[in-house]
């Protein structure tokens, strides 16, 4: 098995309980175990488009999956939640993103891994450093 670290977010709706049923969705895929999560924080919105703030948090999950199988399921769970395909950065109810998958680079079109944006977002190096700490 191996370690990964899951981005969730949400900027439409309940955003709340949009981030609880991601949890639950993905406490729910096989041969994955959730192992850590980060606090709730609340951001701007990436991108510079006028829209509501984000709820974030981040999840460390212990799988069995391939990445790209881990993908597809995260895709599942978006669109099970009401995610429309739109503009990256686009308002949407429900964002998951493979932050890091063990010690996997990766750079295909549908998947990079550790995900590019992780050098300049701040809270995922915040909520990084909650996971180590709570794993
Ligand atoms: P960002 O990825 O910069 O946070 P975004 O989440 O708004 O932007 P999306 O529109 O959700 O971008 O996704 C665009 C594509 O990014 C997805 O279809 C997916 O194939 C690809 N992608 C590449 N690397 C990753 C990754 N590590 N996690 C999730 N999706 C990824
Ligand atoms: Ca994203
Ligand atoms: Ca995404």
């Amino acid at each position: 098995m191996d370690l990964a670290f899951i981005a969730l977010g949400s900027n439409v709706g309940d955003r709340d309980k949009h981030l609880a049923a991601a949890r639950s969705a993905i406490a729910a895929l096989p041969h994955t175990f959730i192992v850590a999560a980060s606090d709730v924080e609340e951001t701007e919105p990436l991108g510079g488009l006028q829209q509501e703030k984000y709820l974030n948090q981040m999840l460390a999950v212990k799988t069995a999956l391939e990445p790209m199988q881990l993908l597809s399921e995260l895709q599942g769970i978006e669109k099970a939640n009401g995610r429309t395909r739109g503009e990256r950065w686009a308002p949407r109810t429900l964002d998951l993103d493979i932050v890091a998958y063990g010690n996997t680079t990766l750079a295909t079109v549908q998947l990079t891994l550790p995900h590019p944006g992780l050098p300049e977002r701040d809270f995922w190096r915040r909520q990084i450093a909650q996971l180590e700490e709570r794993l």
